[in-house]
C-alpha cells in the first residue's frame, strides 16, 4: 500500500531521439507520429545519483489505467516495463494513471524541439556545439539539464537523450540535483533527422 511505498528524491524526465535502429517505434494506428523527441521515461532518483527500481515485485500494470494515444502492442509492452521498473518506485506520490499523466503534462509543458529550433538548432543531420544545445535548453526551461549521446553508423556522436529534472510531485521542473553523466558526447554533436534510423550504438 502507499504507506509502505519506497521514497525517492526527484525525477529525471528523459526524452530521446527515438525510432532508431535499436528502438521499435510505437506508431499509432492513425499514422506516423510527428518528428519530435519521444518520452523515454519519468524516473525516480536519489540525490546521490543512485536510483530505486522495480519497487513492487508483485505489482501489476493495469493497462486500462493509462490513457495514452499510442495503442500498439509495442507501446503497451514498453509502458508496462516503465511502470514496473520506474513507476512503482514513485507510488508514494503517484498512482499509475497520475504517473503517466505527469509524463504527458511535462511533454506538453516543455517543447524541447521548439526551444532548439528557436536557437537555430534543427534536426537536420547537421553538427552543433554540445554547449550551445545545452545552453539553449537551459535558457528555455530556466533550469539545468543533462544530455546523453550515441554513435551513428558513420561513427559520429549524436544527440540522443535530454534529462530534465522534476520534483517529487512530478509537475515542477527544478535544477538537476545531480547531473547525469554526459555519455558518448563529443564537443560537436550531430542532431539527426528524426526517424533516420542511423544509430549504431544506443548504449
Ligand atoms: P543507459 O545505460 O542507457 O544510460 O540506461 C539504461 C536504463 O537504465 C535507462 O533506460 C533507465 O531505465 C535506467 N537508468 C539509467 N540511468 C538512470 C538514472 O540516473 N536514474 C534512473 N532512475 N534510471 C536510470
Ligand atoms: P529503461 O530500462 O531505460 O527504462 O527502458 C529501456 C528499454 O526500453 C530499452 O530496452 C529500450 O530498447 C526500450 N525502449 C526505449 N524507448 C522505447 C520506446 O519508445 N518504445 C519501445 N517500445 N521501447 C523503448
Amino acid at each position: 500500500t502507499l504507506l509502505h511505498a519506497q521514497d525517492f528524491d526527484f525525477f529525471y524526465f528523459a526524452q530521446h531521439v527515438s525510432c532508431d535502429s535499436k528502438i521499435k517505434c510505437c506508431y499509432p494506428t492513425n499514422g506516423k507520429p510527428a518528428e519530435d523527441f519521444g518520452i523515454h521515461g519519468l524516473w525516480p532518483n536519489y540525490f546521490n545519483g543512485s536510483y530505486p527500481k522495480s519497487c513492487n515485485k508483485n505489482g501489476r500494470y493495469d493497462e486500462t489505467q493509462p490513457t495514452l494515444s499510442c495503442p500498439s502492442n509495442n507501446g503497451t509492452r514498453f509502458w508496462s516495463h516503465e511502470w514496473k521498473k520506474h513507476g512503482t518506485c514513485s507510488l508514494s506520490m503517484l498512482d499509475t494513471h497520475s504517473y503517466f499523466q505527469a509524463a504527458l503534462a511535462l511533454k506538453e509543458k516543455v517543447n524541447l524541439l521548439q526551444i532548439l529550433k528557436n536557437a537555430g538548432i534543427q534536426p537536420n543531420g547537421g553538427f552543433y556545439d554540445l554547449e550551445a544545445i545545452k545552453k539553449a535548453i537551459e535558457r528555455g526551461i530556466e533550469h539545468t539539464i543533462g544530455v546523453e549521446c550515441n554513435i551513428d553508423l558513420n561513427g559520429n556522436s549524436q544527440l540522443y537523450e535530454v534529462y530534465i529534472c522534476v520534483d517529487k510531485s512530478g509537475s515542477n521542473i527544478i535544477d538537476c540535483p545531480i547531473i547525469p553523466e554526459t555519455k558518448r558526447c563529443n564537443e560537436i554533436v550531430e542532431f539527426a533527422v528524426f526517424g533516420s534510423r542511423n544509430i549504431l550504438d544506443g548504449g
